[in-house]
């Protein structure tokens, strides 16, 4: 616990942090769910601590493997979101039971293995993120970037994964061009 978040964008519903687990820095896949340690980082996040709420999550092999196949899922889904088999398989580990209580329905889940309940977690989130919001679920505008972002902005006008990053990258390449054809 306590190490370095080596992750270029943080902050976004689980689902996102999920598929942001993979970005590319210098050229070069990274990854943060490669161990138990990475897990440990990610499951830190603010989101995804608020997310999955009171429920006991342990950073541990099978929660891994859980959230791999997961992300498996929601990769598929981006690729082809008729491709649902490897995201049904995750959300099939658990059934949602509706109880009444004073404060009306509760719905309690339960899972044939409690390993699971990150990657279900973040399955569901993505689901009902592109149900209610599908246009602000988006891919960073830059071309060789891999992240997406869920862009609560009031306009919906989000088009970078972060300003700082792409956006400034973007922005100085215009610049860069203006000055070009300026001289020319
Ligand atoms: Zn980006």
């Amino acid at each position: 616990m306590g190490a370095m978040d080596p992750r270029p964008l943080t902050g976004e519903p689980i689902s996102v942090e999920l598929l942001n687990t993979r970005w590319i820095q210098d050229g070069r896949w990274q990854d943060l769910l490669t161990s138990p340690d990475g897990l440990a980082i990610w499951l830190a996040s603010p989101t995804v601590v608020s997310e999955l709420g009171e429920h006991p999550v342990h950073a541990d092999e099978p929660t891994l493997a859980a959230l791999l196949r997961a992300r498996d899922g929601l990769a598929a889904l981006l690729a082809d979101p008729a491709d649902t088999a490897a995201a049904d398989a995750v959300l099939a580990r658990g059934v949602l039971r509706l109880a009444a209580s004073p404060q009306g329905v509760v719905e309690r889940l339960e899972l044939d293995d409690l390993a699971y309940y990150p990657a279900w977690t973040a399955v569901r989130s993505h689901l009902r993120l592109i149900g209610d919001r599908p246009d602000r679920f988006r891919k960073c505008a830059n071309e060789a970037c891999v992240l997406h972002f869920f862009d609560i902005s009031k306009n919906g006008t989000r088009r970078w994964c972060s300003m700082t990053g792409c956006g400034n990258r973007a922005k100085a390449s215009r610049h860069y061009a203006r000055t070009r054809s300026g001289r020319d």
